[in-house]
């Protein structure tokens, strides 16, 4: 078998995580309402409300559960890409989201077998052949180990978004990784 390893981010990349704690986020603290643009980084507690802190913006219980897929292409695209290929689901989840996010692979991918769901942070120690990802630190990781990349372009990888393949929709995408594929990994 020479499949080749399709690995795929969860939050931003097939589900809207960050609108949505953003938009708890406003309805918690109406006097610092925050936007999409704002958030250049991972880093941020400095723009979010005084009070706020990890558990309040990332840890509301059942948050995970509740993310829009990422638009009317992403289940078709991830459905051809897992017929076609080994794709797995690699997420950086905070260990007491783990049963959210599986309960929403079921609910919203229930073609995907519980052993292609990987909870990694450090994916860079995966071995995969391509990696769709929203994280800059995953991209460059990704293309340091030599592997190839497709992005979702967020305010948050702009300074990534000239020099990385970037992909805005699932439109197409199997497709697309069938093409990177067929390339030369990026160096
Ligand atoms: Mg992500």
């Amino acid at each position: 078998m020479n499949r080749k390893i399709v690995a795929v981010d969860m939050d931003d990349t097939i589900c809207h995580l960050l609108p949505k704690a953003i938009h708890y986020h406003n309805a918690l603290y109406p006097d610092l309402p925050l936007t999409m643009e704002q958030i250049i980084n991972f880093d941020l507690s400095r723009i979010w409300h005084h009070e706020c802190s990890e558990e309040v913006f990332f840890g509301r219980p059942g948050l995970y559960e509740e993310l829009e897929i990422f638009d009317e292409h992403t289940v078709e695209e991830m459905r051809r890409i897992h017929e076609q290929h080994d794709l797995i689901v690699v997420t950086a989840a905070r260990p007491s989201s783990v049963p959210e996010k599986w309960r929403w692979l079921q609910q919203h991918l229930p073609f995907i077998p519980y052993e292609n769901f990987f909870v990694a942070k450090r994916k860079y120690l995966l071995e995969f052949d391509v990696l769709i990802d929203d994280g800059p630190h995953n991209l460059l990781a990704a293309r340091e180990a030599g592997k190839r990349t497709i992005g979702i372009p967020r305010p948050w990888n702009l300074p990534l978004q000239q020099d990385f393949l970037m992909k805005d929709s699932w439109e197409g995408m199997s497709d697309l990784v069938n093409k990177v594929l067929a390339e030369q990994p990026q160096r």
